[in-house]
């Protein structure tokens, strides 16, 4: 809004709603209330023990301040950082429809490599949604029609040819809540930042892993990219390759292969690729040692 991007006529200050608790599903795992906001989230003991990669991605975000006003529900729902988005002076299709993408052939050494359109490159910029796509977690919202849930990883869009739209979240509906699902390896959990400062800085590249070794073999693995699409990237591709395999470099070095061969790269962010399979190799050891 401070950008003129939004130019709302009315505003509806919902942080009053009663959504700020965190409470044991009866299924053994979390439910988040949508007005929790960021620092408390990451404080909790529940999750620092049992998700530690969202704990961790909550406070690889912003800075102290912001965390201390975000809430649950406006961290997944916060928009691109594309800088052509933030310019209302330049076109632009996630903000004007059909006006065009100028980021494909200007700057886009931040943005996607990895499920775009040519109408949109844009990077969905949480931090916090990493991890929850990497847990299975799934989104509670409320409208005049009843209540539902959506599987995480169905909440946010890839932008196709309608990239006004991050997410499937109708304009009459409230989040109201996420629920984690008890997850017997989510304790082995991290969460990896590369960014251009150490603070108050977007992912280039993000890693939510998690990793559960008997025997030195892989027996299940979570894994989920930031910083690549416009959406949390949920590695199915690598987690497949990893359960089963010995853990070790190699394995890791071919998992992350198996997710990054779809990649496609623009002119100034191949690096990124290189930078998504170290970042995950590297997590996977720390995680497997
Ligand atoms: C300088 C800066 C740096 C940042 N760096 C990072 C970072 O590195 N990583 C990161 O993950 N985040 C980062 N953020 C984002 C920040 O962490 C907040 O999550 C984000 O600004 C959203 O804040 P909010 O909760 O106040 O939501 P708001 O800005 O109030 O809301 C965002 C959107 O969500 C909607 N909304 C809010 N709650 C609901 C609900 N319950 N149901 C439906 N719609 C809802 C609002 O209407 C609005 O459209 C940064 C922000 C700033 C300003
Ligand atoms: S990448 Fe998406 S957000 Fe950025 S200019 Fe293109 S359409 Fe707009």
């Amino acid at each position: 809004m401070r950008l003129g991007v939004e130019t709302p006529d009315l505003l509806v200050d919902v942080t009053r709603l009663p959504y700020e608790r965190i409470e044991a599903t009866e299924a053994g795992g979390l439910r988040i209330g949508a007005a929790v906001r960021n620092s408390d989230l990451a404080a909790d003991r529940r999750v620092r023990a049992r998700y530690p990669a969202l704990a961790e991605a909550l406070l690889a975000g912003a800075s102290g301040q912001l965390r201390n006003v975000a809430t649950t529900g406006g961290n997944l729902l916060q928009r691109t950082r594309c800088a052509y988005f933030q310019d209302v002076t330049k076109p632009c299709n996630k903000r004007d429809p059909g006006s065009g993408c100028p980021a494909r052939e200007g700057e886009h050494r931040n943005l996607a490599i990895i499920g775009h359109s040519e109408h949109c490159v844009a990077t969905h910029p949480s931090d916090m949604a990493v991890a929850l796509a990497a847990f299975d977690a799934s989104v509670r919202v409320v409208g005049p029609r009843g209540e539902r849930e959506i599987p995480f990883v169905e909440f946010h869009r890839l932008p196709g040819d309608t990239p006004q739209y991050d997410t499937v979240l109708e304009r009459d509906e409230l989040i109201v809540a996420v629920d984690l699902p008890a997850l017997t390896l989510a304790p082995n959990s991290t969460y990896r930042k590369v960014r251009e400062r150490a603070s108050f800085s977007f992912a280039l590249v993000s890693v939510a892993a998690a990793l559960d070794v008997v025997d030195g073999e892989v027996r299940d693995a979570r894994v989920a990219f930031g910083g690549l699409a416009h959406k949390p990237w949920r590695a199915y591709a690598a987690e497949e390759a990893l359960r089963g395999s010995a853990a070790g470099e190699d394995v890791f070095t071919r998992a992350a292969d198996a997710e990054l061969m779809r990649a496609e790269s623009l002119r100034d962010n191949g690096y990124k690729v290189e930078l998504a399979r170290t970042v995950l190799v590297r997590t996977l050891v720390e995680l497997a040692g």
